[in-house]
């Protein structure tokens, strides 16, 4: 390829760049590997959208089942009745996950006032839950400063964005870079770490956005 055409093809890859964020695209992965899910039965947390959260990254290889009892899951995906409230940082917390597989849904950020799910955002936040338990525990930068590595648009950027529902290729690259003694999955040949334990003395991630809730729904409440 000679230096003009590698020009013309930098200019055009930047225009993508400032006009709709990329998706990673991966349709025949090297590595499959099945990820065990257990799911609090409650009508705010439908199975089909949280296993198709943990399959936003199928083009890395995961393929997710839902199992029946906590034991044999690698991760665990529960509700927290809550009102979805804005702090006065000007944050609210959608979802939050704990290192060894616990994943903890607001449902309350997800359910309009006529009981409906925003399906969408409920498997994006799923999505970028699940994506730390695969042992992507840091955030990753939406802007690239010195010393970043990985950074740019991805859905493990800290901040929920309704534009990013799918894996982008930093997300690629922060997958193949996670930490794999931290991880509830791993391909054949690694390390297995299934059935870790809790660990409490390493952070996990409380995931936000800055978009508020609707103000005045009523609390959702378990049935
Ligand atoms: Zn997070």
């Amino acid at each position: 390829m000679n230096r003009f055409v590698m020009f013309v093809m930098a200019i055009a890859l930047s225009f993508v760049g400032c006009t709709k964020v990329q998706r990673y695209e991966n349709p025949s992965p090297n590595h499959v590997a099945t990820v065990r899910v257990w799911i609090e039965r409650d009508k705010h947390l439908p199975p089909e959208h949280v296993l198709a959260g943990c399959e936003l990254w199928k083009d890395k290889g995961i393929r997710c089942v839902q199992v029946p009892n906590k034991e044999q899951a690698s991760i665990r995906v529960n509700a927290i009745f809550r009102n979805c409230a804005t702090d006065p940082d000007g944050l609210t917390t959608l979802a939050y996950a704990d290192p060894g597989g616990g994943v903890f849904v607001i449902v309350d950020c997800f359910t309009d006032n006529k009981d409906q799910i925003d399906v969408k955002k409920f498997r994006t936040v799923l999505g970028h839950e699940i994506g730390h338990q695969f042992g992507i525990w840091k955030h990753v930068p939406k802007k690239c400063e010195k010393n970043n590595v990985i950074c740019g648009d991805a859905l493990m950027n800290p901040h929920y964005a309704d534009a990013i529902d799918f894996i982008t290729p930093v997300d690629s690259l922060a997958f193949d870079a996670r930490e794999l003694q931290r991880a509830v999955v791993s391909y054949d040949g690694e390390e297995p770490t299934f059935n870790m334990p809790q660990q409490h003395e390493v952070d996990g991630c409380t995931y936000t956005t800055r978009v508020s809730a609707p103000q005045g729904r009523p609390l959702v409440m378990p049935q």
